[in-house]
């Protein structure tokens, strides 16, 4: 059975390279106060798993020795216009919070920081600035506008601290689009609109993001049968329902994907299998120790085991025949299908990911230009749609990926809730 064509749905999401929706971080904030706390952590040794020189370098380097995340506020003298006038309010009322470094609000920026790189980022300390007042040239602002954001960044340099991760969150929505929470390009410190004080923490992440060399996540369509080369596949932008580089808001993107964490040098080299020889590996989800491998990099695809954001909507459904189950009340979503003829069936669908496994192993590559593509979750239903009629099976023994030379398959969990892959290097083998 050829699950590839799972991956095909995409949904097409405009927005520009760089102005970021700040629908990703529509979700509610939830303090977690208990889990920060200012204290530097240990000065403990992280080896960098990325060694090229890059535009983005220095940021790596701010985020891997914890360097304080340094926000710096821009008044301006222009506001907004009169439509975005009621959205404006709402969003620069918060401002307040965050002159005054109101604590729930810097604990929660704080958590998010954190949340976002699973807690490999850990900010020294979150420092506020204030700048005189700016006159922007425009009542918005405008990532396409080089010269306003040239302006903006030379305004806020006296505030701008070398040694830190900077961010600059200006008094005015975006102009595109007044969702947008910021800008950014790799090597630059992000513009962040009033918006992003909505989520300023998982905001400032993806931004900062971006200043270190990541671009959108997107959801990669590549054609079938045989797992292609990444010059096959076509990418939706930013539509990976797992990582903050992505937009899904409706499915709580909230941290960086494996991937993006090895791309930012917040993983250790123990934790990449990089182009190895054949055997079994296992794979272990970013809690698991470091010492544990996290990511099977072969080139430029990544597989990884990692939490399944859409495990609930995961589903096998078989129309009902017989009202008993083998699985618990809780497992089991009953749901009922119009026909075409307008009657319905009852189908009965098991969350396979939530019995078997709160993870599945991913597959993205690098798509250049595009970003970093998700490929294929091989142990799901598909997203959208018609459930597919099974009998509620975890697949294993699936080919994730095939070329010339390698081949990998994703072969089961095991008791350890850790993803088992083979590797074969059909080079050697023949
Ligand atoms: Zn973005």
């Amino acid at each position: 059975m050829n699950r590839l064509a799972e991956v095909a749905a995409v949904a097409a999401l405009s927005a520009s390279t760089l102005a970021c929706s700040a629908g990703m971080n529509s979700h509610e904030s939830r303090p977690r106060p208990s889990e920060w706390s200012v204290t530097v952590p240990p000065a403990e040794a992280k080896i960098p798993t990325t060694s090229t020189t890059r535009v983005g370098e220095s940021y790596l380097k701010l985020l891997q020795s914890n360097a304080t995340l340094n926000v710096i506020y821009v008044p301006t003298t222009e506001t907004t216009s009169p439509e975005d006038a009621t959205l404006f309010e709402k969003e620069i009322a918060k401002a307040d919070q965050l002159i005054q470094q109101e604590p729930l609000f810097m604990l929660q920026t704080a958590s998010h920081v954190q949340e976002a790189t699973h807690g490999r980022y850990n900010p020294a300390a979150i420092t506020v600035s204030i700048t005189p007042t700016l006159d922007t040239g425009k009542d918005c602002l405008d990532s396409k506008d080089i010269p306003q954001s040239k302006m903006i960044r030379k305004h806020a340099e006296p505030q701008t601290d070398k040694n830190a991760l900077n961010v600059i969150i200006v008094k005015q929505l975006g102009c595109d689009d007044v969702m947008v929470g910021g800008y950014s390009n790799e090597g630059l410190i992000p513009i962040l609109t009033s918006r992003a004080f909505k989520d300023l923490g998982r905001t400032s992440m993806h931004e900062l993001g971006h200043s270190a060399g990541l671009l959108h996540a997107n959801l990669a369509t590549c054609p079938e049968p045989n797992l292609p080369l990444a010059k096959d596949c076509k990418s939706a932008e930013a539509d990976d329902p797992n990582s903050i580089m992505g937009y899904s808001d409706d499915k709580g993107s909230e941290d960086f994907s494996l991937p993006e964490m090895h791309r930012l040098g917040l993983l250790d080299v123990t934790e990449v299998i990089k182009n190895p020889d054949s055997g079994e590996y296992t794979l272990s989800d970013i809690e698991a120790d470091r010492g544990e491998a996290k990511v099977l990099l072969l080139d430029d695809t990544y597989f990884s085991w990692e939490r399944d954001l859409q495990a609930p909507r995961d589903a096998k459904c078989t129309e009902v025949t017989d009202e008993s189950s083998p699985y618990p009340p809780d497992m089991i979503l009953t749901t009922s299908k119009k026909r075409a003829d307008g009657t319905y069936r009852t189908l009965r669908c098991t969350a396979v990911n939530k019995r078997f496994a709160t993870s599945s192993l991913q597959v993205r590559r690098d798509l250049g230009v595009k970003g970093m593509g998700l490929i294929m979750r091989p142990d799901r239903a598909p997203d959208d749609g018609e459930p597919e009629l099974s009998n509620g099976e975890v697949i294993n023994d699936t080919v994730v990926y095939e070329s010339a030379t390698v081949k990998v398959t994703y072969l089961g969990q095991n008791e350890n809730n850790q993803a088992r892959v083979r590797v074969e290097n059909l080079k050697k083998s023949r």
